[in-house]
């Protein structure tokens, strides 16, 4: 027999340094920015801790983007096209959506387009359109 169920667990946690200034600075700023990895000299966006490639600490504040390079994209059914962005001057990837990019072309120059309304998180990115597209 399975029974079938869904659990909602509310949480909160304490987002650190370099994650506090990610999102205030999305939300207040609207500017992007990465932390240096202390170990590795990796930036890292958006920031946690630690560094997902070596374990050092989240360093100084770098800004990145908002200017992105398309790395991958998928369609979702009913959930428009998501993708992995490499946003300028940072390493490593960073998922998110596609608005208003008719023909995704991996190498593609996009940019960040942010939410008229911020809360900050991630979330006050909209999603990456084709760079030269503005709304
Ligand atoms: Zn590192």
């Amino acid at each position: 027999m399975i029974v079938e169920g869904r659990v909602q667990i509310p949480f909160r946690y304490a987002a650190g340094a370099a994650a506090s200034r990610f999102g205030a600075a999305l939300r207040d700023e609207r500017r992007i920015l990465g932390a240096r990895c202390t170990g590795c000299d990796r930036v890292l966006c958006p920031p946690g801790p630690f560094c997902g490639s070596c374990g050092g600490a989240a360093g100084a504040a770098v800004e990145v983007g908002p200017g992105a390079t398309l790395l991958a994209w998928t369609e979702l059914p009913d959930r428009g096209a998501f993708a992995l962005v490499r946003l300028d001057g940072a390493d490593g990837a960073l998922a998110h959506r596609l608005v208003d990019v008719p023909e995704p072309r991996v190498g593609m120059r996009l940019r960040a387009r942010f939410a008229p309304e911020r809360g900050g998180d991630i979330r006050d990115i909209e999603g990456f359109g084709a760079e030269g597209i503005e709304r």
